[in-house]
């Protein structure tokens, strides 16, 4: 019985060490280093290239080593009926809450203003709203949106959510489906993107939504990349339609040394850093799941394949 790790041109020795210091018994390795095809049960993977979860004859449960999934349920090659798990983590939720943060806080403020004032060495005071005035709208209103959501709410910001099914969270207003899309834009100065890539989202950060914001919105995409469309983006900044963006995530990663992003002065780009997995606090979920697996019991977090997410 074996625990694979596929997650190429990645050194996961860091995930064996921390699922051996909760069992030292566990038979944990590292594709392509495997000893016995027959063995393995589990596999955590990351990016994973075609025809490789489909070698597994006894394969039991895959697993994400995050909270996205596309990657297995876009690989054509991944065998069928076999159930997918992600992993929901309460140090990935506290990251994310702290990147979209601090993008919300430098946009509110204005400190790439200040920034650009400082290299002229003028002393130049900015106007801003008071806090309470300015909305913010989570795109995907799940593990990440809520949190993120949540933080954003007690710090004084008017924020809202909007999600596929209705639920209601108390203090926070959550819109759902394209019905409301427009009722939920309409207030999002801020626009933070935390929506699952899927066939009905990808492509959602595009023109038409962007003109349906209140003029000199500001975006945060720390969802993926898919969910953009770089040109409208580009299109949208130009016409002052949005003021700014805080990226984390894009179509090609590592982002081509070429693409504009890089250089637009109201764009800032990070490197898919906004929430990285802990393996010292996601461990015990990938253990606890391995020995569901084994015992045929309900998984955590399990991914609904047909929802997409
Ligand atoms: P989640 O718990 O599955 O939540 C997804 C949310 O999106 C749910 O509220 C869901 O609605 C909503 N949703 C899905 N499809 C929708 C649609 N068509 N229209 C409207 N709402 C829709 O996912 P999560 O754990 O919060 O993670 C969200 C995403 O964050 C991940 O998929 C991943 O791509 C991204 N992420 C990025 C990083 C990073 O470092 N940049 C790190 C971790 C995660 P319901 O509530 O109605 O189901």
């Amino acid at each position: 019985m074996s625990i694979v790790f596929i997650c190429p041109n990645r050194d996961r020795s860091d995930w064996v060490a921390a699922l051996h210091s909760i069992d030292p018994t566990l038979n944990v390795e590292i594709w392509p280093e495997i000893s016995d095809l027959e063995a393995v049960e589990f596999i955590v993977s990351w990016d994973q290239p075609p025809h490789v979860l489909n070698q597994f004859p006894n394969l039991k449960c895959i697993s994400s080593i995050g909270a996205g999934v596309e990657h297995l349920l876009n690989d054509s090659t991944r065998p069928a009926g076999i159930p997918l798990v992600r992993l929901v983590d309460d140090d990935l939720k506290q990251s994310m809450a702290e990147y979209v943060m601090l993008g919300v806080l430098e946009h509110f403020r204005r400190f790439s203003d200040y920034r650009r004032l400082q290299e002229q060495a003028v002393w130049e005071l900015q106007q801003i709203p008071h806090i309470s005035e300015l909305g913010i709208g989570i795109m995907g209103f799940g593990e990440m949106g809520q949190y993120v959501a949540g933080k954003l709410s007690d710090f004084g910001f008017q924020v809202h959510g909007w999600n596929l099914s209705r639920k209601r969270t108390g203090r926070i207003k959550v819109y759902s489906g394209r019905d409301e899309l427009s009722e939920f834009l309409k207030n999002a100065h801020i626009l933070v993107c935390l929506l699952p890539l899927t066939k009905e989202t990808r492509n959602i950060l595009n023109t038409q939504n962007f003109s349906q914001l209140p003029p000199g919105a500001y975006l945060v995409n720390a969802a993926r990349g898919g969910h953009l469309v770089d040109k409208d983006l580009l299109s949208a900044l130009d016409s002052g339609q949005l003021s700014g963006a805080l990226l984390d995530v894009f179509t090609e990663e590592p982002l081509p040394e070429q693409h504009p992003f890089w250089s637009h002065g109201k764009i800032t780009v990070t490197p898919h850093i906004a929430s990285v997995t802990n393996p010292e606090s996601a461990s015990a979920q990938l253990v606890e799941n391995y020995h569901r697996a084994l015992a045929n019991e309900p998984l955590l977090n399990l991914v609904d394949v047909d929802r997409g997410y």
